[in-house]
């Protein structure tokens, strides 16, 4: 992995410069738990590559990676560090860190040790930003303004950050991303903080 295009990764300094994030998967795979999975993108994307990856433990294995693969977000933080500016990870876009698998312990583990080693990489979210938007692709199933509103709510009366990626549909920037006259593009405070999974949030 390396550095991403995907915009709510970027920074923008306050006078102007951006600064692109990265994407880090400590493994591959995962286990669809409720109807928002239904059309979860990453397990597309595993099996274009040919990985059966996505399924209960008990059938299905998880891809892992190589000591260079680990070793990338440290070159990230020291060239983070020597910038001078810190660089925001988007966290496993192709798994959920906190499935329940037993062959991903050793790796979740391994994956809490790097962020805590790596103090210049801002590992995103979950629990302290949401990121909202509707699916995107040919089976991209409505969204209903009712939701949004009420995930914006939640977050304004619990001082969450909240984004509003988009509204979603054939492509993902088919039905805009403004909520009520406005986008919601609040970020998350500096600093490392635990990951998030693959899943869009409605
Ligand atoms: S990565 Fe997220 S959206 Fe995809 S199956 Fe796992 S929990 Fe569901």
């Amino acid at each position: 992995m390396a550095i991403t295009t995907i915009e709510w990764t970027w920074r923008r300094l306050p006078e102007g410069m951006v600064i692109q994030g990265y994407t880090f998967n400590p493994w591959w795979g995962c286990h669809k738990v409720s109807q928002e999975c239904k059309h979860c993108y990453a397990e597309g994307i595993a099996a274009r590559y040919g990985h059966r990856v996505w399924g209960p433990a008990a059938t299905t294995a998880r891809r892992f990676f190589g000591a260079e693969h680990w070793r990338e977000p440290l070159h990230w933080n020291a060239q983070a560090a020597r910038e001078g500016h810190r660089r925001n990870v988007f966290c496993a876009s192709m798994a959920d860190v906190f499935e329940e698998h037993p062959a991903v312990d050793e790796a979740r583990i391994q994956l809490w040790r790097l962020i805590e080693a790596t103090p210049w990489l801002n590992w995103l979210p979950a629990l302290q930003w949401v990121i909202c938007g509707g699916e995107s692709g040919a089976r991209a199933r409505p969204m209903w303004p009712a939701w949004a509103r009420s995930l914006r709510e939640q977050c304004q009366a619990a001082a969450v950050p909240y984004f509003f990626k988009q509204w979603g549909g054939r492509t993902h920037s088919a039905g805009g991303r403004e909520l009520d006259g406005r986008t919601w593009d609040e970020m998350p405070p500096a600093g490392p903080v635990p990951a998030m999974c693959g899943q869009t949030l409605v």
